[in-house]
């Protein structure tokens, strides 16, 4: 997969309309998380410094196609002009004649911040009318919204059918490290899936599976497997509709010889409660009236071995209940090991980044994606529409 990257675009002159993913967390009107926020710095600073001019467009919450100033872009400017250091201008809306008249005032060196783009149902629906309407504020069109790669929208998709598209830094970025995992891995190349469900991981696990060496399966999906298995799994989380998919799963990984570590010891609760203590359960075998809540210390080991000789990681999904202190030991160690391993380290997914981010260890790790729904759909192999606008 080869993209066409803003270094290849003289921006001197020109303006550019750059999607990001602003969809920020925000308590009493401020932003709590700005990471999203400073992931696109690099990509605006880059094209005004060449002597453009950015419209930058977003989406925030879900406003579902109106007008509704509790989703406005407001707080978020404010956030956004203080991180880059420079002022940013708000429009007052998404498109029409004063967002026209505010678009052609923007001189070399300036920033306007579009108002939310889910205001209007057109972007949704990738209606291809409002993706022209957006187009027409830009000479190019720049893609740096790597959360939001995996919708067909026109502000992600859609706009890039009528000006010369370019993938930003973040999105390269992002593609850099995810692509090589399902292409051509460093080998041995070790995937650690967890999570809660079967359901949501069984797309990434059969796509790994074509790459990968090891595959460790921890968190509450292992159970799932562990029950095909023959094994007592007590009260752990099982989804019986899932038993078949499982099972087949694990054949195909051993027809392919890719070696599967699962649990082999346990932390264990008798409730699904923060203050529940953990028990030690030192076999596979759960007894009935327990339920698995993170891999025991053997298991960890197990992991931590993988991890330690491996050229390429990829880690979506918690090893257990990590919410809860009692049951955060196994993804704490995990992440720890990934932070260790010399090769190529990558995390996604929502939870397994609050972790990384929860445990501070996101600067020892290669790549953490910005993106949860995006960078598991990815690894699934699928292709996303934001990106595929981006080819060569
Ligand atoms: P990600 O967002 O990283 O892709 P998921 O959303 O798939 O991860 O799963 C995260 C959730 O899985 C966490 O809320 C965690 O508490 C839960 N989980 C992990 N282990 C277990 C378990 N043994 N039983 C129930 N839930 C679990
Ligand atoms: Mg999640």
């Amino acid at each position: 997969m080869v993209l066409q990257t803003i270094r290849e675009y003289d921006f001197s002159g020109k303006r550019a309309l750059v999607r990001v993913d602003f969809n920020v967390p925000l308590k009493d009107g401020k932003v709590t998380d700005d990471t999203r926020i400073r992931a696109a710095l690099p990509t605006i600073k880059y094209i005004l410094d060449a002597g453009g001019s950015v419209v930058v467009m977003s989406h925030f919450g879900r406003p579902k196609g109106k007008r509704n100033l509790e989703f406005s872009m407001a707080p978020i400017s404010k956030k956004f002009a203080e991180l880059l250091g420079r002022p940013v201008g708000l429009a007052s809306d998404v498109i029409g004649d004063d967002v026209t008249k505010e678009v052609k005032n923007l001189k070399s060196g300036e920033v306007l911040l579009l108002e939310n783009v889910r205001f209007y149902p057109g972007e949704e629906k990738n209606d291809p009318e409002f993706a022209k309407q957006l187009s027409l504020f830009g000479d190019v069109y720049v893609n740096d919204a790597f959360g939001t790669a995996h919708r067909a929208h026109a502000s992600t998709a859609g706009v890039a059918q009528y000006l010369p598209s370019y993938a930003g830094f973040l999105i390269e970025k992002e593609v850099k490290f995810m692509a090589p995992l399902l292409e051509n891995p460093d080998k041995p190349f070790v995937a650690i899936i967890g999570g809660s469900k079967v359901s949501s991981k069984i797309g990434v696990l059969e796509s790994l599976v074509n790459t990968c060496d090891t595959i460790v399966i921890g968190g509450g999906m292992a159970y799932t497997f562990l029950a095909v298995q023959g094994h007592t799994i007590g009260k752990s989380l099982v989804e019986e509709e899932f038993k078949d998919t499982a099972s087949s799963f694990l054949a195909k990984a051993k027809e392919k010889g890719v070696e599967v570590i699962l649990p082999v010891d346990h932390l264990c609760g008798a409730a699904f409660k923060e203050d529940t203590p953990a028990i030690a359960v030192d076999s596979v075998e759960i007894p009935q009236d327990l339920i698995g809540m993170d891999i025991g210390p053997k298991t960890v080991k197990l992991v931590v071995a993988a991890v330690e000789g491996a050229k390429s990681v990829v880690w979506n999904g918690p090893m257990g209940v990590f919410e809860f202190d009692a049951f955060a030991e196994g993804t704490l160690t995990v992440a720890k090991a990934l932070a260790a391993c010399k090769g190529i380290t990558v995390v996604g997914g929502g939870d397994s980044v609050a972790a990384i981010n929860k445990f501070d260890l996101a600067d020892k790790i290669s790549h953490v994606s910005t993106g949860g729904g995006a960078s598991l759909e990815f690894l699934e192999g699928k292709v996303l529409p934001g990106i595929k606008a981006l080819e060569k």
